[in-house]
């Protein structure tokens, strides 16, 4: 990738970050103390999109940052993927929550919610244009699968995504984290073949159509 396409990317998603900062489309653009947009790779080849920003994700501004967060940072390493080398950002951009009175609880994004954020998925996506993307939990999947999606019976298996790009999806770590014992054993060897399936078709070579032209910007 040339670093002219690299700023030229860093630069429309910071765009489309500052946007997002600026967003009052849902009530949680009122109550969040700072969006989440993504953060990552601009020309990372994997995407992974998650839910919602929890609350350590609202109080930094960055996503996957507390505990699921330092569950996904292993299972990334578990396919020789260092965080910094991935895109990793989610279906809505403001913390859901719900107010329990003395405290804000977290909650699943609505459907609204969903709908009202997609805009700025869809624009990272066409952005990054990342080979595989990776849905962590029902909510995620169901955005690009449908609602129809089943997690439990169709986490694993391969579906077109927005333009076409390969799209799977994985229990959420968060859901791991709630396991315990042997349960917590058995996912976890679901949820590691499905990363060992996004490590083989990342290193699947690039279609001719797709592969970048080579760099001569020495000797010419
Ligand atoms: N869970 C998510 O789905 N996203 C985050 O950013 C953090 C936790």
């Amino acid at each position: 990738m040339s670093l002219e396409e690299r700023l030229k990317r860093e630069r429309a998603l910071e765009r489309g970050s500052a946007i997002v900062s600026q967003c009052r489309k849902c009530g949680i653009g009122a109550t969040r103390r700072n969006a989440v947009y993504g953060e990552g790779d601009p020309c990372a080849q994997l995407m992974v999109v998650g839910e919602g920003p929890g609350e350590t994700e609202d109080k930094l501004g960055r996503p996957f940052v507390g505990r699921a967060g330092e569950l996904l940072d292993k299972m990334l390493l578990a396919i020789d993927l260092p965080r910094e080398d991935v895109y990793i950002c989610n279906t809505v951009k403001c913390r859901p929550t719900l107010d329990m009175g003395h405290r804000l609880a977290n909650r699943a994004p609505t459907p609204e919610e969903m709908r009202n954020c997609r805009p700025y998925l869809d624009e990272q996506i066409d952005i990054i244009r990342p080979r595989v993307i990776l849905a962590l939990g029902a909510p995620a999947a169901k955005s690009f699968m449908g609602e129809k999606f089943s997690i439990t019976k169709q986490r694993g298996q391969w579906f077109d995504g927005p333009s076409g790009i390969p799209v799977i999806a994985t229990f959420h770590p968060a859901y791991i984290l709630r396991q315990t014992g042997g349960a917590m054993t058995e996912v976890k060897k679901l949820v590691y073949g499905d990363l060992k399936q996004v490590r083989a078709r990342l290193r699947e070579p690039l279609p001719t159509t797709l592969a970048q032209p080579e760099q001569h910007t020495l000797f010419e």
